[in-house]
C-alpha cells in the first residue's frame, strides 16, 4: 500500500518573555504528543517579538530567541524528528508577508479581537502589531502547513489565514494548503493566576499572574499559594469556581489522568491543600524540563549549529513556495 504523505505542522512561540505552563499546556505539549505523527516545523518567532518594541529588549532578544529554542528540546521536541529554527533565518516569511498585507482588506485586521482589545488598553501600537497575524499566515502558509497547533486564543488567527489564502487564490490563481487548526481538549486556554477571567500571558506585568517554565520550586508554590480562587474555602465539584476550574486544569496537565479523575481528587478538600497538589505536580513535571534547559543553554556552540541546519531545512521549503508565489504576482525571480 502507497504510504500517505504526512501531515505539515507548523507552530512558534513570540520570544517576548518567560515562556509559562499556559505555553507548555496550550501549545508545546501538543506539538510533542504528536509529533510522530507529522511533518513538523517549529519556529522561534522572533519577527512577531519585534511587534512591541516597548516589551523587548533588543540586547537580549537574540538570547531570549535561543532560550525558547532550547525550551522546545528541553519539553520534548526532537530536532532530529522536526525543524527547529528562528523566523528571522528564513527572510522569506518577511517577504511573503509583504505581499499577503497588499493582498489583505484592512477590515479584516480591524475585527481581530486579539487587536482590539490590546488597542482599548494601549496608547499607541505599532502598524506591525496591527500586520501581525498576516505575518502568521505568511509563516503558515509558506510551508503549505496542513495542521496549527495552538492555544484557543489563536482561532482567529488561523481562520484568517485561510481567508487570506482564499483571496490569495482567487486573485493570483496560487493554491496555499489551507491550515486546519489543532487545540487541546483541556488546557487550550489557561487563565492567570491573578485573574482567572484573563488569559495567562507572557507579556503581562504581575508578577503572580504566569507560572513561568524556569521558576524554581519555592516560586511556584509561592505564585499557586496566591492564586485568586472564590469566597468559599473548598472545592465543590458540582460548582468549580473560574480560579479553582483553573488550577485543576493545570494539575491535570501535569498530572495525568482525566478531567473526572483531577476533579474527584480534590473534591471536598479545602483550598490550601488544591494549591499545594496543583503545585507539587508542576513543580514535579517542570523538573526534568528545566534540568535539561540548563545542559542545552551550557553548550551554545551545539544549539546554534541545530538551528542553522533546521533553518536551512526550512529556507529550501520557504523558497521553493516564494518561487510560485513571485512568479503568480509578477515580481521578479
Ligand atoms: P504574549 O503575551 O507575548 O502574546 P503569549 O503567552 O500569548 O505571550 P505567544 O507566544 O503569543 O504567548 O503564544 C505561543 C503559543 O502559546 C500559542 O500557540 C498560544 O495560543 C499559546 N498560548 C499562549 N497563552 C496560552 C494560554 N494561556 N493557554 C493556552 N495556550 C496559550
Ligand atoms: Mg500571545
Amino acid at each position: 500500500m502507497a504510504e500517505t504523505k504526512k501531515k505539515t505542522v507548523f507552530s512558534g512561540v513570540q520570544p517576548t518573555g518567560d515562556l509559562h505552563i499556559g505555553n507548555l499546556i496550550g501549545a508545546i505539549s501538543l506539538w510533542v504528543r504528536e509529533q510522530d505523527k507529522h511533518d513538523n516545523i517549529f519556529c522561534v518567532v522572533d519577527l512577531h517579538a519585534l511587534t512591541i518594541p516597548e516589551a523587548i529588549r533588543a540586547d537580549r532578544l537574540r538570547s531570549t530567541s535561543l532560550d525558547v529554542a532550547a525550551l522546545y528540546v528541553a519539553c520534548g521536541i526532537d530536532p532530529d524528528k522536526s525543524i527547529i529554527f528562528l523566523q528571522s533565518q528564513v527572510r522569506q516569511h518577511a517577504e511573503l508577508a509583504w505581499i499577503l498585507d497588499c493582498v489583505t482588506p484592512t477590515g479584516w485586521m480591524n475585527r481581530m479581537t486579539q487587536f482590539k482589545s490590546k488597542a482599548e488598553t494601549q496608547e499607541s501600537l505599532s502598524t506591525g502589531y496591527y500586520a501581525y497575524p498576516i505575518l502568521q499566515a505568511a509563516d503558515i502558509l509558506l510551508y503549505h502547513t496542513d495542521l496549527v497547533p495552538v492555544g484557543e486564543d489563536q482561532r482567529q488567527h488561523v481562520e484568517i489565514t485561510q481567508d487570506i489564502a482564499q483571496r490569495f487564490e482567487g486573485l493570483f490563481g496560487y493554491h496555499f494548503t489551507r491550515p486546519e487548526i489543532m487545540v487541546q481538549q483541556v488546557g487550550a486556554r489557561v487563565m492567570g493566576l491573578d485573574d482567572p477571567a484573563a488569559k495567562m500571558s507572557k507579556s503581562t506585568s504581575n508578577p503572580r499572574h504566569a507560572i513561568g517554565l524556569l521558576d524554581e520550586p519555592s516560586v511556584i508554590l509561592k505564585k499557586l499559594k496566591s492564586a485568586k480562587t472564590d469566597s468559599r474555602t473548598a472545592v465543590d465539584a458540582s460548582d468549580l469556581g473560574a480560579g479553582v476550574k483553573n488550577l485543576i486544569t493545570i494539575y491535570q496537565a501535569f498530572a495525568g489522568g482525566s478531567w473526572d479523575e483531577a476533579v474527584k481528587r480534590f473534591d471536598g478538600q479545602g483550598y490550601g491543600a488544591l494549591k499545594t497538589g496543583v503545585a507539587d505536580a508542576v513543580i514535579a513535571g517542570l523538573e526534568p524540563i528545566q534540568r535539561r534547559f540548563r545542559e542545552l543553554r551550557e553548550d551554545e556552540a551545539a544549539l546554534t549549529r541545530m538551528l542553522e541546519r533546521s533553518g536551512e531545512a526550512a529556507a529550501e521549503r520557504a523558497e521553493a513556495t516564494m518561487k510560485n508565489v513571485r512568479a503568480a504576482v509578477g515580481i521578479w525571480r
